[in-house]
């Protein structure tokens, strides 16, 4: 007969591997989401959460607000596991920092899951102006996303941090935090600044955007140039 487990013994599950994506997704793109699972696929990524950032009022565009935003991030990853949305951001009264959003969910993962916040170099480079900065890399691994092409040099503020925490393949990134790997991809030449403006002049996204997106911005007319 074979062993049965004791049942005062706790065995401990497989880490699970989450990654996080922030963004305005004003609207959400195919830029995004063809980025965000193709990371997610090759890194073997059990979950990617889309994280809707909260914006200032006097940012948003009046037409589109929070709820749009998260409503088409929501139809864009029915059905597109592992892509999916997390809006604890816009449910808080205050943008929040990363650094709050990662607190949080680190408290609801076990201790030996790891978390892989994604960055364009962009937002990798403004790192230090972040609030508490230096606390991310307690919560989780960096992942910067570059593109073959660039030949950036990284700020002097990041260069010390690079030399002891980037490992070249992203796939040795060990334990649930701590380090930095690049990934390289070529990025889709889309951007919601461009979408919005297509719209803006009575154009069509079709293709730009997932379909059940393009179907929620025509139900509520958004984007559009009044009449
Ligand atoms: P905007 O044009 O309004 O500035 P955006 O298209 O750059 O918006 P964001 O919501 O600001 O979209 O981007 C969220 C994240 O997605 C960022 O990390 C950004 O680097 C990444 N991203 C944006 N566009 C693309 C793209 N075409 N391919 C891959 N990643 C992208």
């Amino acid at each position: 007969m074979a062993d049965q487990p004791d049942p005062g013994v706790v065995i401990a599950s497989e880490p699970r591997r989450i990654g996080v994506l922030g963004g305005t997704f004003d609207p959400v793109h195919i830029g995004h989401l063809r980025g965000a699972l193709e990371v997610a696929e090759s890194l073997g990524l059990d979950e990617l959460r889309l994280t809707p950032n909260a914006r200032p009022p006097h940012r948003d565009t009046p037409q589109v607000s929070a709820q749009d935003r998260l409503a088409m991030v929501e139809c864009a990853v029915v059905g597109v596991a592992p892509l999916v949305v997390d809006a604890r951001e816009l449910q808080r009264d205050k943008p929040s920092y990363t650094i709050d959003t990662l607190e949080l969910m680190r408290a609801e993962l076990a201790a030996h899951d790891q978390v892989f916040l994604l960055l364009g170099w962009d937002a990798f480079c403004g790192l230090p102006t972040w609030h508490r900065w230096e606390e991310l890399l307690q919560h989780c691994h960096i992942l910067v996303l570059q593109r073959p092409d660039a030949d950036s040099e990284p700020p002097d503020a990041l260069r010390n941090l690079l030399a002891a925490r980037s490992v070249s393949d992203p796939l040795a990134l060990k334990g649930p935090s701590g380090q930095i790997a690049f990934v390289w991809q070529t990025p889709l030449a889309v951007s919601a600044t461009q979408i919005r403006q297509l719209l803006a002049s009575g154009k069509s996204v079709r293709f730009l955007v997932p379909d059940a997106v393009l179907a929620y911005i025509d139900a509520h007319g958004l984007y559009r140039a009044p009449n």
